[in-house]
């Protein structure tokens, strides 16, 4: 017979954070949840990163099949790189919610990354991470938006910039700015739940994700910058979780729901950031037209715009290119003759080089040097390079070592390996390693062991067989006619171009 399944989803959560709130006493929600159930590590995607994690969440798919690689895609056409965000539109695999609204099921998914815009499901979906801003139609049905904003008044959608704006902030500010947030979050679930008996409910707290990224030296007591007082200004936001999942559970239970808690990835400190960009561009592999300067405050000036753009998106369709920051740089600064390669970077370990001289031995010559790059201390710091196929041009996966995490896109001649700057920068980063708890009701029930096996679990508990939809060609997949631009996600592009050109000497 099937069970109704709750699954929590907790952005980011790592056991190394966990397992220090639950020893402090500051769980005890969690810590029974694990004791009276089953918890081990899940293991996230690789990269380990919230949109191809939450991805193969959805799908079963691993990225080497859905080709989500991180928030945007970066494709070679006719010889220039052109980088788009991806949509919950340009997914074209069935996801289990489309499964599930065929078999008839109830579905309700709350805040789920990479659901936006809204797609029809048999239930109730509101829309999570990045959605642009309250202001757009971030529920399906549609008019469940008014219903929610009635229920919760306050309600924020995510922003994709999260974070970024609470920077200069105090801890406690940023604490508390979360644990506001993610009750909204569960006062919408607690709400939903009373409304439908439903038989698969999802909700989603993407605030675990951030808490790591920005205050990871306050929450690890082994981190080198951790001090006792910064660490019982953030338990108090675990404190507060505990509760909230407490709210959850209980009212779950309540409704007679089967309950799985996990998150897309782990955390770990961030020991460097480096700049692999600037790398290249030291060594002459990257280099940028001289105009730089002029195209590079051009960039600035269509993004500050970007809100505007938006909301008259539909008129400036065929002027796309030059709207978004990223594609600006790659076709305008990169002097795509005398450049060999570029690397694409997405906040994490893993890193993607797109080479534009695809010449064998140029290929092995560079990347028989990035195997050789020394972090201060003279330690290597690539673990790995592997060839990803199908791809029309060499595209190759850079795997650094763990704590070394590959940031940025437009060089610099400054140093290319840095420390984060704690308060100003993210200190914390994803790490493969997430969580998974599986309460007693689901005993006979196999524990998955990595993210993209979820979904088998979550179909077997609603008797319905569930087959990953077969490897596609990435072409398959996407279609750039479904590119829609995306100001938050802009917005934290200006500041990083801001801080990019600062560096350059320029602002
Ligand atoms: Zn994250």
């Amino acid at each position: 017979m099937a069970k109704k399944t709750m699954v929590i989803g907790l952005d980011g959560a790592s056991w190394t954070i966990l397992n220090t709130m639950i020893a402090h006493g500051h769980m005890p929600t969690l810590q029974a949840e694990i004791e009276n159930g089953r918890a081990q590590v899940l293991t996230s995607t690789e990269p380990p990163i919230t949109p191809s994690a939450w991805t193969s969440f959805q799908t079963g798919l691993s990225p080497e099949d859905h080709h989500v690689l991180g928030f945007k895609e970066l494709q070679m056409k006719d010889g220039r790189f052109q980088s788009n965000i991806l949509f919950s539109t340009n997914l074209s695999v069935k996801r289990i919610w489309d499964i599930l609204s065929e078999h008839k099921k109830r579905v309700c998914i709350l805040n789920l990354p990479l659901t936006y815009p809204p797609f029809p499901i048999n239930g109730i979906l509101v829309s999570g991470f990045p959605v642009p801003s309250s202001k757009t139609e971030f529920t399906f049905p549609e008019e469940f938006k008014s219903e929610l904003f009635e229920k919760i008044p306050d309600f924020e959608v995510m922003q994709s910039g999260i974070g970024a704006s609470e920077m200069g902030m105090k801890i406690e500010d940023m604490v508390s700015r979360w644990m506001k947030t993610m009750s909204q979050k569960t006062r919408l679930a607690r709400y939903l739940l009373e409304k439908e008996p439903w038989d698969v409910f999802m909700v989603h707290i993407q605030e675990t994700d951030v808490v790591q990224h920005y205050l990871w030296h306050c929450i690890d007591p082994s981190d080198p910058q951790h001090t006792v007082e910064d660490f019982d200004k953030v338990a108090k936001f675990y404190a507060n979780l505990d509760k909230d999942l407490s709210v959850l559970i209980k009212k779950g239970r309540e409704k007679g729901f089967s309950i799985i808690i996990l998150s897309d990835h782990g955390f770990q400190r961030c020991i460097y950031n480096i700049k692999i960009n600037n790398w290249l561009f030291k060594k002459g592999y990257l280099v940028l037209n001289k105009d730089i300067k002029r195209l590079l405050i051009s960039c600035i000036k269509k993004v500050f715009d970007l809100p505007l753009l938006y909301k008259y998106r539909s008129s400036i369709k065929y002027s796309r290119k030059s709207e978004n920051a990223t594609n600006q740089f790659l076709n305008s600064v990169i002097n795509y003759e005398k450049s060999t390669v570029f690397v694409e970077t997405n906040a994490t370990n893993i890193a993607f080089a797109h080479f534009i001289n695809n010449s064998e031995e140029v290929v092995k010559k560079v990347l028989g040097e990035i195997e050789l790059i020394l972090d201060p201390e003279g330690q290597r710091i690539v673990n790995e390079i592997s060839k990803v196929e199908g791809r029309g041009n060499a595209v190759y996966k850079i795997v650094f070592s763990n704590g070394i995490k590959a940031i940025g896109t437009i060089p610099s001649g400054k140093s290319f390996i840095e420390p984060p700057i704690v308060l100003k920068q993210q200190v914390g980063m994803h790490h493969k390693d997430g969580i998974i708890i599986m309460d007693k009701s689901l005993d006979d029930f196999e524990m998955p062991a990595n993210i993209f096996s979820v979904p088998n679990t979550i179909m077997d508990l609603q008797d319905i067989a569930f087959d990953p939809m077969p490897k596609k060609e990435c072409s398959d997949l996407f279609s750039a006619a479904n590119f829609t631009p995306q100001p938050e996600k802009a917005e934290s592009e200006k500041s990083e171009i801001e801080d990019q050109l600062k560096s350059l000497g320029y602002l």
